[in-house]
């Protein structure tokens, strides 16, 4: 398979002028691509490109620029198979997850927000001061900087580009430096679709290239998704030049087992929930807080089932789970497990190791025993691993539950409805899913409290975060 590598910038594929970057396949640990970093000339390039570019975008239409979206999505859509292909080799994800779940929700985020950026709305205007009239605007923001992740590399790009294109901004968007392929492919599609410097994609490290990108002064919004310590470091940047920033941070999602739950529904559940993408997800349900009641049954179950995930490489038939996304990961997974295993009061019901061979694989791991103050409770772990505290009381486990620095995603599990419903209202969580978890739709928000950020993916507040709301006042004299 040959992969793009081409860096686009006002409308051009360019070699990257930087530091070349070993693109691995996870799965093997073989290096399948080499893509260059742009230089910080080329930085600068994409980002004038941009610039320039914004003054006539800002002038499209709607319509015209909903057309554009719709375009891109039927061309994702019909090479979805080239798409999942390369997603897979440079994440090690299953093949089948990538091509049946993935790329649909990525061309209905841009089938969404071309349809909702003709919806689009504020408040009424009208005479609010005698003799004048008023009226509200939205504009875009200008020039965006788009900051990507690894774990669902098309996904991100698509959740930023989508709403800031179609609110009328022109965009640089940045991959994660181990997984900018299906970025650099969706670069082929950009190019044909929109004009020349209205998306630029520049690859590289965050040091190198994320951080000149956000110093720009000509970049006016920041759209991150990553890790804590980078939406720091990237606001500490952005609030030299007061940058707009929009950030999705980490999570440790908090999950909730009451006595009086479906227990095969919930064992299911998690068994897909807290290792879907290898457990490499933001909301993954990976803190689970069991009542006593329950405890014994529901470990020993949920050990049963999660030691049948099916666990190898992308083509493997029937395969559900694929390889952490590099050594390092796995090495930082591997060290959580050991430090809980090294604590005494904790046991790996399932799983605990390293998978030898080829790849970067971890068995998938139930830690039972936990304690709400053990670190792999309180920490993002980021891999196949989830834990169980037990509970006594549901005020515990609200308490526990929201006793995080993160806020992004939550469950609860009970056939009480009434009584679900009083919990979620107690959880400072963005999202709270009531008898499952992780499903997201497109039209409602993601996006949480605390250090997980602020600011919404999906929907229309996403296109609320790319745009400037204005008052435009007419004097009736
Ligand atoms: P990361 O923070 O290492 O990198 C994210 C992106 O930021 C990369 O493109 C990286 O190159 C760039 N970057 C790093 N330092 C930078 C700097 N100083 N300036 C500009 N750009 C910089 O994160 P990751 O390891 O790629 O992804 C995993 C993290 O992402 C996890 O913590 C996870 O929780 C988080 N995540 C959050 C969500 C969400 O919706 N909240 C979704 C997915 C992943």
């Amino acid at each position: 398979m040959t992969y793009s590598t081409a860096l686009l910038i006002d409308g051009q594929f360019v070699t990257g002028e930087g530091a070349p970057e070993s693109i691995l396949n996870p799965a093997s640990g073989e290096v399948i691509a080499q893509v260059a970093e742009a230089s910080p000339e080329q930085v600068h390039q994409a980002v004038a490109a941009a610039q320039r570019a914004f003054d006539s975008w800002r002038d499209t239409t709607p319509a015209e620029r909903s057309r554009l979206l719709l375009k891109v999505a039927d061309a994702i859509e019909s090479e979805a198979l080239a798409f999942a292909r390369i997603e897979s080799d440079n994440c090690g994800k299953p093949f089948a997850s990538v091509l049946n779940d993935e790329l649909p929700a990525i061309a209905d985020c841009f089938r969404f927000y071309a349809g909702a950026i003709r919806t689009m709305h504020g408040p009424l205007g009208g005479e609010y001061l005698n003799g004048f009239t008023s009226m509200m605007r939205r504009d875009p923001v200008g020039v965006v900087a788009s900051i990507a992740p690894w774990n669902y590399p098309l996904m991100m790009a698509a959740w930023k580009l989508a709403p800031a294109l179609a609110a009328g901004n022109t965009v640089v968007l940045k991959p994660s430096e181990q997984t900018p392929l299906t970025a650099l492919k969706l670069a082929h599609i950009l190019a044909e679709v929109f004009p020349r410097g209205v998306v630029n994609i520049i690859c590289g490290r965050g040091d190198s290239v994320g951080q000149p990108l956000v110093e720009h002064p000509a970049v006016r919004m920041v759209s991150v998704t990553g890790d804590i310590s980078t939406g720091q470091k990237i606001l500490q940047t952005a609030s030299r030049t007061v940058k707009r920033t929009h950030l999705e941070l980490g999570g440790k999602a908090p999950v909730i087992v009451f006595d009086d739950a479906d227990l095969d529904k919930v064992v299911a559940g998690i068994r897909t929930f807290g290792f879907y993408n290898a457990g490499q997800d933001c909301t993954a349900a990976c803190r689970i807080y069991a009542h006593s009641k329950i405890y014994d049954r529901f470990v020993a179950e949920l050990a049963s089932a999660v030691s049948s995930i099916k666990v190898g490489s992308q083509d493997v038939d029937g395969v559900e789970m694929g390889p952490l996304i590099t050594d390092r990961q796995r090495s930082r997974v591997a060290s959580f497990v050991e430090r809980a295993l090294a604590a005494g009061h904790m046991e790996a019901a399932t799983g605990g190791k390293i998978v030898d061979g080829a790849g970067f694989f971890y068995q998938p791991t139930v830690i039972a025993g936990a304690r709400h103050s053990d670190e792999i409770v309180r920490r993002e772990v980021f891999g196949p691993v989830v834990s169980v505290t037990r509970f006594h009381e549901a005020s515990q486990a609200i308490e526990w539950a929201n006793d995080s620095e993160y806020g992004l995603a939550s469950s609860v599990w009970t056939k009480d409805l009434g009584k679900a419903a009083q919990v979620a209202r107690k959880l400072q969580y963005g999202a709270t899913w009531i008898n499952t978890h992780f499903m997201l739709a497109t039209e409602m928000p993601h996006g949480g409290f605390k250090m997980s950020g602020y600011g919404k993916d999906l929907s229309m507040y996403a296109l609320e975060d790319y745009t400037v709301p204005r008052h435009i006042m007419f004097s009736h004299d």
